[in-house]
C-alpha cells in the first residue's frame, strides 16, 4: 500500500508577448530544469469570451480590458504542470506581477520589463489550479 500524496498541479500560460519574443522554449526549460513535469501543453489564440472566463476574479478591474486585448492578441501556450508544491513553486519562479519590480532571477525580473505582459500566468492556490485546468484541460483525468 502506497501512502505517497499525489503531487499537485498547477495551469501554467506563456502569454501570447513570450511567444512573439521567442521565449517559449526559455520558460519551459526553466520549469523542465527545476524538475517538474509536463502533463499537458497546447498551443491556442483565445477568443474574448474564453480569456473572461479564465480571467473571471479580473473582469471588472480598471485593467481588464487592456489585458483581455492583449491575451486574444495571438497564440499563447497552455500547459499543465505538475510536481511537489508546484503551485507555489511556480509562483515563485515567475516573480511578482509587474516585471519592472519582480526579482532578479525570476522569470518576470529577468526578461519583461511590463507590468501587464509579463510573459506567464501560474495558478495562486489549489482552488484556482482546479478550477482553471478544469476549464483549459477539461478531458485531463
Ligand atoms: P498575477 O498574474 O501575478 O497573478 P494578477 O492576477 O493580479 O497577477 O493579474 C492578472 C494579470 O493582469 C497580470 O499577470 C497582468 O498581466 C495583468 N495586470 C495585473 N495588474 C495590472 C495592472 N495594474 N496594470 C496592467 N496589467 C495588470
Ligand atoms: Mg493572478
Amino acid at each position: 500500500m502506497s501512502s505517497s500524496i499525489p503531487d499537485e498541479r498547477s495551469l501554467v500560460l506563456i502569454k501570447p508577448d513570450a511567444v512573439r519574443r521567442g521565449l517559449v522554449g526559455e520558460i519551459i526549460s526553466r520549469f523542465e530544469r527545476k524538475g517538474l513535469r509536463i502533463d499537458a501543453l497546447e498551443i491556442r489564440t483565445l477568443d474574448g469570451g474564453f480569456a473572461d472566463q479564465h480571467y473571471a476574479e479580473h473582469v471588472d478591474k480598471p485593467f481588464y480590458p487592456p489585458l483581455k486585448t492583449f491575451m486574444t492578441s495571438g497564440p499563447l501556450v497552455s500547459l499543465v504542470l505538475s510536481g511537489d508544491q508546484v503551485i507555489e513553486v511556480v509562483r515563485a519562479m515567475i516573480g511578482s506581477t509587474d516585471g519592472r519590480r519582480a526579482a532578479a532571477g525570476t522569470i518576470r525580473g529577468d526578461l519583461s520589463l511590463s507590468n501587464r505582459e509579463n510573459l506567464v500566468h501560474a495558478s495562486d492556490s489549489t482552488d484556482s489550479a482546479k478550477r482553471e485546468i478544469a476549464l483549459w484541460f477539461p478531458t485531463l483525468g
